[in-house]
């Protein structure tokens, strides 16, 4: 499965790059730019890297939309980051089952008119010649 060129946060469309080290300053593995909404994401690491830089840039992204500005929010993106990705990988059969159920789309409701039969009407028997 090729990387996504974008990832949509919110309501916001993040445009995913990938960047050389030398793009990144070097010691960057990614950073994540709200006022253009860009992700940028360091190529060259290994594939676990890339899950782990990917979904802190997303983790940043959520926190910026949600206004998590906290002075440790790079700290708690890290460990968030870090955790998820280690039970993403452990469980990827829970992880699999629980992404479907946020893609089902909601069952239309079927109208009940359509199921209840009408009562047959009765003849008055006043009526009757
Ligand atoms: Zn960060």
């Amino acid at each position: 499965m090729s990387a996504p060129k974008e990832v949509d946060v919110l309501g916001f469309t993040y445009t995913v790059q990938f960047v050389s080290s030398d793009e990144s300053g070097g010691d960057k593995l990614g950073w994540c730019d709200f006022t253009n909404l860009q992700i940028y994401i360091t190529e060259g690491q290994p594939k676990s890297g890339l899950a782990n830089t990917f979904l802190h840039e997303v983790i940043h992204a959520v926190n910026y939309s949600m206004g998590i500005t906290s002075g440790k929010e790079e700290q708690l993106t890290n460990r968030l980051a870090n955790g998820f990705c280690a039970v993403w990988k452990e469980n990827p059969a829970a992880f699999k089952w629980w992404s479907d159920l946020l893609q089902e789309k909601p069952k239309r409701k079927v109208p009940r008119r359509a199921a209840v039969k009408k009562k047959p009407r009765r003849r008055n028997p006043r009526s009757r010649k």
